[in-house]
């Protein structure tokens, strides 16, 4: 088995006489004293933050991925005896299993995952011995547990916990009848006869060996990559799905820095990491060789010839072939934030250097709650934990795709910044969590007076995709709605924060039908910057009377919904946002009434429904969203909340 250990290619002397990279080092300036010092610094806050693992977890992995290449060779020698090999064939028959990702990098934290590839000969295939034989043996295993087949990944994966350890396990069958057991998976012969899945699959291997080869001192380029992934994960910029950068891409930019100075040593590191990409002009991308093409054909990363990637804003390019852009994922709005926040790095690293910080300042964590005045939420709601984990993974997946969208709908003028972590309701956490935007407009771009961003139609377009999840589960449901800092609920804060003045009014579920929520609640008025330094305030305001608000309900059940029956009052809730009680989403579940909700329910008793639309619906399936009736408000004002009251003691709420 490979696997990851002290095959540094590259020992700690200063390098001279090679070069590393595309271009010439910027500086071949070793440390002196005061980095040395503020070296020895750094380690002990890594160290002390928690960021390395125990000798016993080491222990564990290593036993783990032990047992791991035996399961597979097993497995490998039993389909060959099927398949009526002779005698020496099954003798010889192999699988070898190699590491790559973090763990590979030797950048793993305590608990992180083990990426792993399984490498079998040419007749043992994916579809049908990996993810059914295979699959079937670790399912039988008590060892196994949380065992997830993804065959349809970009990446096909098979993820599963062994003795509590999580492991993401790849498959790659390769053109030969016999795979040794040293096989050399930087070798390009091993992408002959294979199909694109099983070069994507055995590309993190060869990117993680490449990168190792690249840099000229491998622990210097480790420690500063553990570095910068930590400072990363607390600046809010560290997830691919999200649209900022993942692990891999993180490590070849910490990569490129080391060869570009290729005898400083990390405290230097992470100072000329900001330094470099705060100076960087994106889209030139980061390489750390150059791009190779070959008569193998595969597609590489290639402006000039494919516009697509002309479209790409931080090309960050693998080097191994086939190269690629590994972060083709980061959009405009990901990448202003990350520059920012690569501006941030660098001041706090010029006051380190300057003694006027420790490095502790470096990885204060972003207060994105802070940030912003407007958020989008989206809450995400299932009936239990299994749906739960199923469905915010594709909600999490898509997430990325509304802030194109309202971007591509705002041309350019409302930035979204979207958080990579997802936060749950303690309350009921197998059923409800939720993911925030923050939102502005873009700076040094004045609207016009009364200008307003809708994005109820880019809103609406993200739902109906989100909708098409092909294992959609009756419960599975998600709500967008426009939020206000003052009103983000309070699940969202660390904890003991406890706001003083919280709503929280949430609807019971019907048998058959559970209130939802309701329209969309995306109106935003620009108005005029309040402070000369925050001219990209938004906010919502009094806007045209006689608004219509949309009633979504969810039904659980086929049948006729008598809407006139079921909901039998909308208006106005009671109070302004400096009273804190607005609300503006609501999820089936417990009802958790405070005094201010009861003051709000005294006033919206009292309004009479207006108008109804669609008064019985017939309801063919079970639909999450079905939009079933609007309702004329007068006076209604935008950005604020409206209560629907439906029979029982249900509630639901409308947000303009
Ligand atoms: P972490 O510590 O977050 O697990 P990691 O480097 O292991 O960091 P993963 O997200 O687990 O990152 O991904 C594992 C590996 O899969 C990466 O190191 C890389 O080889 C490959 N990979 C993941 N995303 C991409 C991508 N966008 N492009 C190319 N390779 C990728
Ligand atoms: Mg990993």
């Amino acid at each position: 088995m490979k696997m990851v250990g002290s095959e540094s290619p590259n020992d700690s002397s200063p390098q001279l006489a090679k070069k590393y990279g595309i271009t010439k080092p910027i500086s071949l300036a070793g440390p002196a004293e005061a980095d040395r010092h503020r070296n020895m610094e750094l380690d002990k806050f890594l160290i002390d933050s928690g960021l390395y693992e125990s000798k016993e977890e080491a222990e564990r992995r290593k036993e783990v991925l032990d047992r791991i290449d035996q399961i597979v060779k097993g497995w490998v020698k039993q389909l060959t005896r099927q398949r009526g090999y002779t005698d020496q064939m099954v003798e010889d028959a192999n699988a070898v299993i190699f590491t790559f990702g973090s763990y590979r990098l030797g950048v793993h934290g305590p608990g992180a995952d083990i990426d792993t590839l399984c490498v079998g000969p040419s007749y043992v295939n994916r579809d049908e011995d990996f993810f059914v034989v295979l699959h079937n043996i670790l399912a039988e295993m008590e060892e196994v547990t949380e065992l997830q087949p993804v065959p349809d990944a970009h990446v096909p994966v098979m993820k599963f916990k062994f003795l509590g350890i999580s492991i993401d396990l790849l498959y790659a069958s390769i053109s030969l009848l016999v795979v040794p057991e040293d096989l050399d998976i930087s070798d390009g012969s091993v992408l002959y006869n294979v199909d694109e899945q099983t070069v994507r699959s055995l590309n993190g291997c060869r990117v993680a060996d490449q990168i190792l080869k690249l840099v000229p001192n491998v622990e210097h380029f480790r420690m500063t990559l553990r570095c910068l992934k930590f400072w990363a994960k607390m600046r809010g910029v560290y997830s691919n799905v999200t649209g900022f950068l993942g692990g891999v891409n993180w490590a070849l930019l910490v990569a490129r820095v080391c060869q570009l100075y290729p005898n400083a040593i990390p405290s230097m590191l992470v100072s000329r990491f900001f330094r470099v990409y705060t100076q960087w002009r994106w889209p030139n991308p980061v390489m750390l060789c150059s791009i190779e093409e070959n008569e193998l054909g595969f597609s590489v990363w290639h402006p000039r010839k494919n516009p697509r990637d002309r479209l790409h804003h931080m090309p960050i390019i693998t080097p191994a072939y086939p190269c690629m852009n590994s972060s083709y994922n980061v959009s405009g709005s990901t990448l202003r934030v990350m520059v920012e926040q690569f501006h941030h790095g660098h001041r706090i690293c010029e006051d380190i250097e300057l003694n006027k910080a420790q490095w502790s300042a470096l990885f204060e964590p972003y207060l994105f709650f802070e940030a912003y005045k407007n958020y989008l939420q989206v809450d995400v709601i299932a009936s239990d934990a299994d749906d739960m984990l199923a469905w915010k993974g594709w909600v999490e997946s898509r997430f990325r795709q509304l802030t194109l969208k309202i971007e591509r709908d705002t041309d350019g003028m409302l930035q979204c910044h979207p958080c990579p972590n997802e936060y749950v309701d303690m309350s009921k956490p197998c059923s409800h969590c939720a993911f925030f935007m923050g939102l502005q407009r873009k700076e040094g771009v004045r609207g016009q007076e009364g200008q307003q961003f809708d994005i109820r139609g880019t809103v609406d377009e993200f739902r109906q995709e989100i909708n098409m999840y092909m294992f959609w589960k009756p419960g599975m449901d998600i709500f967008v709605s426009h939020v206000r800092r003052k009103q983000l609920p309070a699940f969202v804060f660390p904890d003991g924060y406890k706001r003083s003045r919280v709503s929280r009014h949430i609807s019971q579920q019907a048998e058959k039908t559970c209130v939802d929520v309701v329209g969309c609640q995306s109106a935003f008025k620009e108005r005029r910057p309040k402070r000369k330094n925050d001219p990209a305030m938004m906010d919502a305001e009094p806007s045209n009377p006689n608004k219509r608000v949309s009633i979504r309900l969810g039904c659980l059940a086929t049948g006729d919904v008598d809407i006139n029956s079921e909901v039998r009052s909308c208006g106005k809730q009671l109070g302004s946002e400096e009273e804190g009680v607005k609300q503006n989403h609501v999820h089936n579940g417990e009802t958790v009434v405070d005094d201010s909700v009861s003051r709000a329910e005294q006033t919206f008793v009292s309004n009479k429904l207006p108008e109804v639309k669609n008064e019985v619906l017939a309801v063919e399936k079970p639909s999450p969203m079905e939009l079933l009736a609007s309702y004329e408000l007068p006076n209604a004002v935008t950005g604020e909340a409206y209560q629907i009251g439906l029979n029982g003691d249900k509630v639901g709420v409308a947000f303009m």
